[in-house]
């Protein structure tokens, strides 16, 4: 059974407004488990509103998003928040890591919402930071942090509650080369090593060809559904 489904999904900002912009145009999609999906195309045509719907952070217009079993949108607000928190991992473009918190104090963050046990929460948020390798770091404020360890604590935090689903929207758009470079090899050994599925946009399509496959929006649908290679 697929992870994540898609079902003629559409998505319209501002409806009836002088402003109203359709975005999505009936996408229809399926990721099944442990798979890499790049997700590319030109600015403005759609990526970041396909990775909210899917990441619960937005609704569509029209049609279904399915996590597992799950159809969101049936669901509830409150409900969606407790699975952006159990199911879902996102990492952006900006970290968005808590300024006033520790590397460890931010990881922790989605397992304190949970409501899980401190003692398991600082176990697991250990693993988590030698897992992307910046145990070191553990105390440091974010502003303590280089660009490259903010976006590998924000990748930890993501990873807090074992998502199903591992989102990531440009993660590597503000590093440099190098920097973007070792964070794209922690994603893929993440996700490989873990079976952990993964969706990510980028404009790197020497990237998007280490994907599973590579999904190009264009003109609000799935123009190509390539298998690299
Ligand atoms: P991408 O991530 O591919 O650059 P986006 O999904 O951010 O594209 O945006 C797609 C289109 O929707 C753009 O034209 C953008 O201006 C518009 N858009 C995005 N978010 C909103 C919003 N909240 N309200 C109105 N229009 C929006
Ligand atoms: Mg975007």
């Amino acid at each position: 059974m697929s992870v994540l489904k898609l079902l003629d999904v559409y998505k319209t900002y501002n409806p009836g407004s002088h402003t109203q912009v359709d975005v999505l145009n009936g996408v229809d999609l399926e990721v099944e488990e442990g798979e890499i999906i790049a997700v590319i195309g030109p600015s403005g045509v759609g990526k970041s509103t396909l990775l909210q719907i899917v990441g619960a952070l937005d609704r569509p217009t029209r049609g279904q998003v399915w996590i597992d079993e799950k159809e969101l949108t049936r669901y509830s607000d409150s409900q969606l928040a407790q699975l952006r928190n159990k199911t879902i991992g996102f990492v952006f473009q900006a970290h968005h890591l808590l300024p006033e918190f520790t590397a460890r104090e931010n990881i922790m963050m989605p397992g304190m919402i949970a409501r899980g046990v401190p003692k398991d929460l600082e176990r697991r948020s250990s693993e988590l930071l030698e897992k992307v390798g910046v145990l070191d770091r553990a105390d440091h404020k974010p502003n303590e942090l280089s660009g490259g360890e903010q976006q590998r604590i924000a990748v930890a935090r993501a990873l807090m509650n074992e998502p199903r689903l591992l989102l990531a929207d440009e993660p590597s758009g503000n590093l440099d080369h190098k920097t973007a470079d070792s964070l794209h090899e922690l994603l893929w050994s993440i996700s490989r090593q873990f079976k952990q599925t993964l969706v990510i946009v980028t404009h790197n399509l020497e990237l998007a060809d280490k994907a599973d496959r590579i999904i190009e929006l264009y003109d609000g649908k799935i123009k190509n559904n390539l298998k690299p290679g």
